[in-house]
């Protein structure tokens, strides 16, 4: 009777303790993927690189001479019906840390056991399970640099090895055709134009890090701040969906780091940033939707008006913000620097509620995830746990001249004035639905709102608040 290993976000092979126990068994092993009511709620971009990644996934399991068999409803019905179908006598999987998956994952687990199955859930996801990093008080963290402290010097045990040949069953269950779910059905622009951006699954995540560790990390410090220099990683987008273990990705920086790496500790500690937001959206389940900060629910935030549709489309006549929006529409990523500027400026100079960007963002991004999504909105707005103070408007003019001197992150987004503008710039527009009616030929925007206006009003409500 076989192992049923249900796959989630930890579309890999390597360093997959899930996987590795279920080949431990001696059993035959059917993997799965399910979409389900977790993966129908998810925006287009992140619907449209899951099935990139199930596609890949897929071929790599059968080059590894196993299948990966897919279906589609609640989670809970359709492994009943595989356990039923196959004689499954166990259910493996990674545990997964968001509300909805958390809700999802209980409710499973009690219904196999109940049908006296074993359903076990392993760690894979993160370096530190959430309920396993206390303060000296006990209780979770809610300040980045002591929860840094915590970690950093802990042992983290060693990746595991992709398995051996994994035993087939007697009879493979039937399988969806993916391309029957249409993921990625309600992306809006151009699938493709994205698709030149994304570098799916295992071999892509390893071929980046390697890269990282190869060209950027003794320079990550100095440079990660500048959009315009490929100074990070990259690897968001392949940890989202698990294509590389975070523990990979930690030995390898450690590694870089003994051997003398200068931009290696940071780079770790930006790795521990996402385990800090995960952290957080575990013990905090309402990170995405409430203000962490309660005496922040009656500040006068706007809702969705013209301006937020103008920074949705880049049109703000803010080069730098635009630009930032832009390259989200067309590659599915943004810089990080650039995040935290299109953040402030839409929460700050347009007073706009946090969660219309989260929202956006969560439409948009390849790499979008949950936790760090929600943590570096309600950071910037100033609302979150460990939150910048509100007062800190990030100035977009001011931040270009800092961070995008020569103006190429500009350039390499914005095709308006530019004689012989660069194919991403052109992209964008070929990128955006026919409805929005842009062409790089009509003039760049006027701004929208004048910035040292918008920051006066931006303080006078967060005055007004304190009062
Ligand atoms: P690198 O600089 O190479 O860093 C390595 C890894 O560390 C990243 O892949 C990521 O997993 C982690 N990391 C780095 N910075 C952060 C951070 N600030 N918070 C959490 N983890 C971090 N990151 C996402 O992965 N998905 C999101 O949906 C997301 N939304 C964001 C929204 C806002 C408003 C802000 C301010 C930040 C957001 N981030 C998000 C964090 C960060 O911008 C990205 O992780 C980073 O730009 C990814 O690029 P990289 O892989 O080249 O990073």
């Amino acid at each position: 009777a076989p192992v049923i290993v249900w796959f989630r976000r930890d579309l890999r092979l390597a360093d997959h303790p899930a996987l590795t126990a279920a080949e431990a068994t001696g059993r035959p092993v059917v993997p799965v993927f399910v979409h389900d009511e977790v993966t129908e709620a998810l925006g287009a971009a992140p619907e449209w690189r899951l099935g990139q990644g199930l596609a890949r996934f897929g071929q790599a399991l059968e080059a590894a001479g196993t299948r990966l068999i897919l279906r589609r409803g609640r989670a809970l019905e359709v492994l009943r019906d595989l356990v039923a179908e196959t004689g499954a006598v166990a259910v493996f999987w990674s545990r997964a840390y968001d509300p909805a998956a958390k809700a999802r994952d209980i409710e499973v687990k009690a219904a196999l056991k109940g049908l006296g199955i074993e359903a076990r859930s392993f760690a894979g996801h993160l370096l530190f399970e959430p309920w396993e990093v206390e303060t000296g008080q006990g209780g979770p963290y809610r300040v980045y640099s002591p929860y840094w402290r915590a970690v950093k010097d802990r042992p983290v045990a060693e990746a595991l090895p992709p398995p051996g040949r994994l035993r087939p069953p007697a009879a493979w269950p039937a399988s969806d055709r993916l391309e029957a779910w249409r993921m990625g059905g309600a992306m809006r622009r151009g699938a493709a134009v994205v698709a030149r951006h994304a570098g799916v699954g295992e071999a892509a995540a390893a071929d980046r890090l390697a890269a990282f560790l190869a060209h950027r990390i003794d320079g990550y410090k100095e440079q990660r701040d500048f959009p315009a220099i490929p100074a990070t990683s990259g690897l968001s987008e392949n940890l989202t969906w698990g294509e590389i273990s975070p523990r990979v990705i930690w030995h390898a920086g450690q590694r870089a780091m003994a051997a003398g790496a200068r931009g290696a500790e940071h780079f770790l500690k930006e790795l521990v940033w996402r385990e800090f937001a995960w952290h957080l959206m575990h013990h905090f389940p309402d990170l995405a939707r409430a203000n962490w900060r309660a005496d922040w629910d009656a500040f006068p935030w706007r809702g969705d008006s013209p301006e937020a549709e103008a920074w949705r489309r880049g049109m703000t006549g803010e080069p730098f913000v635009d630009a930032a929006m832009r390259q989200m529409y067309v590659t599915g990523t943004m810089h990080n620097r650039a995040r935290m500027i299109v953040a402030s400026y839409l929460t700050k100079h347009l007073l706009t509620d946090w969660r219309v960007g989260l929202d956006w963002f969560e439409e948009c991004l390849i790499d979008w995830d949950p936790a760090a999504n929600a943590m570096g909105w309600q950071w910037v707005a100033g609302c979150g746990p460990d939150a910048a103070p509100y007062f800190r408007v990030f100035n977009p003019a001011g931040q270009a001249e800092k961070f995008d001197v020569s103006g190429a992150y500009r350039r390499a987004f914005i095709a308006e004035g530019q004689r012989n503008p660069p194919a991403t710039a052109l992209e964008f527009f070929a990128a955006c639905p026919e409805s929005w009616r842009l062409s790089p030929a009509q003039p760049y925007p006027r701004p929208l709102v004048d910035l040292a206006a918008g920051r006066e009003r931006a303080l006078a409500a967060y005055s007004a608040r304190e009062k």
